[in-house]
């Protein structure tokens, strides 16, 4: 099974919706999403609490469906995010 590749500084999986994001040269990041990362610089340059609750809002206003954002809900925690590489 192919493991599905997500940004490690929000968690969200790379996939279409959210495309990669860029590196300075203009190269694709392979790890991070379009997002927090573009032309090698963050996009936002906020604290993990800030971030947290940027990304929790973001998902809640995305067009997922309920029961998709309940479950991200009890998934999306601080401790999940601590995990990702920007956070380490
Ligand atoms: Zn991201």
């Amino acid at each position: 099974m192919k493991k599905e590749k997500q940004c490690q500084s929000c968690g969200i999986p790379l996939d279409k919706n959210t495309p990669q994001g860029t590196e300075e040269d203009g190269s694709l990041s392979l790890k991070y999403c379009i997002h927090c990362y573009q032309n090698g610089q963050w996009t936002l340059d906020l604290s993990f609490d800030e971030m947290y609750d940027y990304n929790l809002k973001r998902f809640q206003e995305s067009d997922m469906n309920k029961f998709q954002k309940m479950i991200l809900s009890k998934m999306y925690t601080k401790k999940f995010m601590r995990k990702l590489d920007r956070w380490k």
